[in-house]
């Protein structure tokens, strides 16, 4: 079977934009409102020849734990059937409480994690993103998922990882 590349991070960092980016077309559900997602979905997705799916999260009815745990525990099961996985950060905001406990989930899974700082929409934002190195995932790949800026080197180290 295909190897699994799993999306995620919290609501709103733009996750669904990146997958539709990825997939060429716009498949994956986008809102400005967060919590749109239906649990995992999965894409057969390919990039310089090699096939491998990509999934989705977010957007659980969050129950009475809040939307902290729930973003944590729907990352972790995908993180449970990935092989490596696209850890997602807003830039424009940076690592909340939120990513933290996605962190911390990360770093127990032991799975291959490539770090992507999302809304680097222009120049201005890379030095942002260059701060995420501090996260201890190694280098942040900035990436405009609205534009595409980025995403084809981003896409070109996933494959290596997988
Ligand atoms: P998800 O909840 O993580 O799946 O996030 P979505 O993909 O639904 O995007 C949430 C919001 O962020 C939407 O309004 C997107 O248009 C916006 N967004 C996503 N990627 C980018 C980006 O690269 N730059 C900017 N400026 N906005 C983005
Ligand atoms: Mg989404």
């Amino acid at each position: 079977p295909a190897p699994v590349l799993a999306i995620i991070g919290r609501p709103n960092v733009g996750k669904s934009t990146l997958v539709n980016r990825i997939l060429g077309r716009r498949e994956a559900v986008v809102e400005d409102v967060p919590g749109v997602t239906r649990d995992r979905v999965m894409y057969p997705a390919e990039w310089n020849g090699k096939r491998f799916t990509l999934v989705d999260t977010g957007g659980w009815e969050h129950d009475a734990k809040g939307i902290h745990a729930s973003v944590a525990a729907q990352a972790e099961v995908a993180v449970e059937f990935s092989d490596a996985v696209l850890f997602v950060v807003d830039t424009t905001v940076g690592a909340t409480s939120t990513d933290e406990l996605v962190m911390k989930m990360l770093r127990k899974a032991k799975k291959p994690v490539i770090l992507v700082a999302n809304k680097v929409d222009d120049f201005v934002q890379e030095a942002e993103a260059a701060a995420l190195w501090g996260l201890g995932f190694g280098e942040p790949w900035p990436v405009s998922a609205v534009h595409g800026r980025g995403v084809a080197d981003l896409l070109d180290h996933a494959m290596k990882v997988l």
